[in-house]
């Protein structure tokens, strides 16, 4: 189920957005992602790409990294994901749907969390990880008799 965005949703996408205008360099951190926690604090961070995708962190990861170490996991109760990429141009920005690899992390994890999404019209709105992710890796189901 999709909702659209509130106030303190576009907070988060701009608190992403305002960290990856201070990229250290935009070719080698080109995205930045933001989680807030239960009681609203944010934390954020860059990906780190090598050149190919599988040697590389995305935003999400590093941010849940950041977040996770930073305070009690128990904060995060309820939390919300956003995720801000450069376009190629280099000179403007959007929302960055989160990839597989990291809606299947931020599940593990946080299984009640949301995600800012972009829409194939551009437009945004919060949506379930679970529900980005139905089919993600879970050992506990299908047994074969
Ligand atoms: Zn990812």
């Amino acid at each position: 189920m999709k909702e659209k965005l509130d106030s303190n949703d576009l907070y988060l996408v701009n608190f992403a957005r305002d960290l990856l205008l201070k990229s250290p360099d935009r070719n080698k951190f080109n995205v930045a992602a933001a989680v807030r926690s239960a009681d609203g604090e944010m934390f954020g961070a860059y990906n780190s790409f090598k050149g190919y995708w599988s040697g590389s962190v995305c935003a999400e990861v590093g941010c849940l990294a950041v977040a996770t170490s930073s305070v009690a996991p128990k904060r995060f109760e309820a939390v919300l994901f956003a995720a801000v990429k450069f376009d190629a141009d280099q000179e403007s920005l959007r929302v960055a749907n989160t990839c597989g690899r990291c809606l299947q992390w931020i599940v593990d994890y946080f299984p009640d969390a949301d995600c800012i999404i972009a829409e194939k019209d551009g437009s945004l709105a919060v949506a379930s990880a679970r529900d980005l992710l139905p089919y993600g890796y879970n050992d506990s189901r299908g047994i074969i008799e």
